[in-house]
């Protein structure tokens, strides 16, 4: 079983903690138990509506490229991206494919005393979708039904990747914690992973050393770090049984079940094709002035890492204390 290598690469979902929506002016409220409060023509996709960006979002992607050694993209764009689910009215999600806000940055972060540096290779400003509600909803009839809650649909939520650089179970969660500590601290997220406000997807492949990146198996929506765990190193043991049977390891969007520690395929994986991306023709493109940049660099906290070293320079503290 040691002869094998772990490749690991994390997309995490963070909920920008706004006033108010993406695209229009309802509020962003995630603690809002009442269905369909926060809503209105646009979020519901109205025909003839049109989207507006929110520059209060934007400025929280700066901030969390700038906190993470980032580059920022002086001209972006907005994508659509088209696939079809109930708790999506528009039939699309926006977002950004080819020219993210933020990109190239990295994540230090310490497992077992070692020191390791995460590539964020890019981080990119999209839409949350909205909730289909099926437990105990009684329909029209009274017949159990299901509904669609649409409260956050729309919700400005920032998608951050990584190379495949993580090599374990450990190192995956440590990166996850590093990155929920920062967001948290910067304010751009309130970080409750149980209400999904942060939430972290596990592409997992292994391999025999000096063999080509095997093929990932993607754990999606994981909500805490002791169920990245758990999944990863289920999903480790698992891929590594298939090959050692003779089987070839499919790539597939897998879902992790918490009650019994196991993994199973959701889907066969979707190619980027099949969502018929396309700049989104109803928002212009994006250009962010060096001097807004400027402007929100300036107005940064002093970050988690930094402190702690200054604690340990200044003060003589462990890395433990600091
Ligand atoms: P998609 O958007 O389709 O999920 P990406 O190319 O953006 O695909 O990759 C998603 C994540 O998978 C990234 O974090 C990347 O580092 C990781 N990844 C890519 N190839 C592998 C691999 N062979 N093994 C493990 N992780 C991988
Ligand atoms: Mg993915
Ligand atoms: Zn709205």
């Amino acid at each position: 079983m040691s002869d094998y290598i772990t490749t690991i690469g994390l997309e995490v979902h963070a909920e920008l903690h706004t006033a108010s929506k993406m695209w229009c002016g309802c509020k962003n409220d995630p603690t809002e138990k009442r269905p369909n409060v926060n809503i209105c023509e646009v979020c519901m996709a109205h025909p003839g509506t049109l989207p507006v960006a929110n520059k209060e979002a934007i400025k929280k992607v700066i901030q969390v490229g700038l906190a993470v050694g980032a580059d920022i993209a002086d001209f972006t764009e907005f994508d659509r991206k088209n696939y079809f689910y109930p708790d999506l009215p528009k039939g699309y999600q926006i977002t950004q494919f080819t020219l993210p806000i933020v990109h190239d940055g990295y994540l230090d972060i310490v497992t077992e005393g070692v020191q390791k540096r995460v590539t964020i290779v890019r981080a990119h400003l999209e839409e949350d979708a909205g909730k289909s509600l099926h437990d105990d909803f009684s329909g029209f009839n009274g017949e159990k039904s299901s509904g669609i809650d649409l409260n956050r649909a729309g919700t400005p939520l920032l998608e951050i990747v990584t190379e495949p650089d993580i090599r374990s179970s450990a190192e995956a969660a440590e990166y996850a914690r590093a990155l929920h500590t920062l967001v948290v601290w910067l304010g751009i997220c309130d970080g409750n992973m149980q209400e999904g406000s942060f939430r972290c997807d596990v592409n997992v492949s292994v391999r025999k050393p000096g063999a080509a990146l095997g093929t990932r198996r993607e754990i999606k929506n994981l909500n805490s770090f002791k169920h990245i765990v758990q999944a990863t190193d289920y999903e480790i043991n698992w891929q590594i049984d298939e090959i050692e049977d003779g089987r070839a390891i499919q790539q597939a969007t897998i879902l992790f079940n918490p009650d019994t520690g196991e993994t199973r395929a959701m889907r066969t994986k979707e190619d980027a094709h099949d969502y018929r991306y396309f700049p989104d023709p109803d928002l212009p493109p994006l250009v962010i002035a060096p001097e807004w940049i400027e402007q929100v660099r300036q107005s940064m906290p002093e970050l988690p890492g930094a402190m702690a070293q200054r604690f340990q320079a200044a003060d003589g503290l462990g890395p433990e204390d600091a």
